[in-house]
């Protein structure tokens, strides 16, 4: 224990030497008593140096906060749940034109997608072959349309909606083909009924 010099001011005791052994006298004090090399310490050097420790306690902090606040969000839906489903019924009445635009304009800028949302109303999608259908799909060229090989919906069979029954065709070959089935897995009989001129206008 450092020993001090004891002046006594204001009817408090003035202490030389803090409780880290710091000479206040030299030093000196802030105006709630502490010493000022300790602030300094605290205040400057502390943070530089236990850098990665006050990162992973703010990281920590900031995990364990988000559960507690997703879990106070779900127990505070859970208990007004009628009125927050009213709400957002009202909000949606109320911006309807916004929405009814915001639809228009992300399907306009995405054929694709609607596209896709099309083959899907045919229920012909499986769980398997999905890979890779999107990118098809994106891929179309210009002046062509996707088709299924096996078609979909057709007379003696019904193709599926995968990527190995999928093939890129002209508008004009895809409406000569329409749903088509030439009995094989290639499926190219078809072709047979077309009119070679029309294909290259
Ligand atoms: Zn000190």
């Amino acid at each position: 224990m450092p020993s001090g010099i004891y002046i006594h001011k204001n009817g408090r005791p003035k202490v030389q030497f803090c409780p880290k052994g710091h000479d206040t006298f030299i030093t000196g004090r802030d105006s709630s008593y502490a010493c000022i090399e300790c602030l300094k310490i605290h205040n400057f050097i502390y943070p530089i140096e236990h850098k990665d420790a006050i990162q992973k306690r703010r990281k920590q902090h900031y995990i364990e906060n988000r559960i507690k606040v997703r879990q106070e969000q779900k127990e505070y839906y859970e208990n007004n749940r009628e009125e927050i489903r009213a709400k957002q019924l009202q909000y949606k009445l109320d911006h309807s034109e916004y929405f009814k635009n915001y639809l228009r304009k992300y399907h306009k800028e995405r054929p694709y997608i609607s596209r896709i949302s099309t083959s899907k109303r045919r229920k012909r999608i499986v769980s398997f072959g999905q890979e890779g259908i999107v990118e098809f799909y994106k891929n179309c060229p210009e002046g062509m349309v996707v088709d299924h090989i096996i078609p979909l919906q057709g007379k003696l069979v019904s193709g599926l909606h995968v990527l190995s029954n999928l093939q890129y065709l002209t508008i004009y070959e895809n409406r000569v083909k329409c749903n088509y089935w030439d009995g094989t897995l290639e499926n190219n009989g078809w072709r047979k009924k077309l009119d070679v001129s029309k294909n290259f206008n």
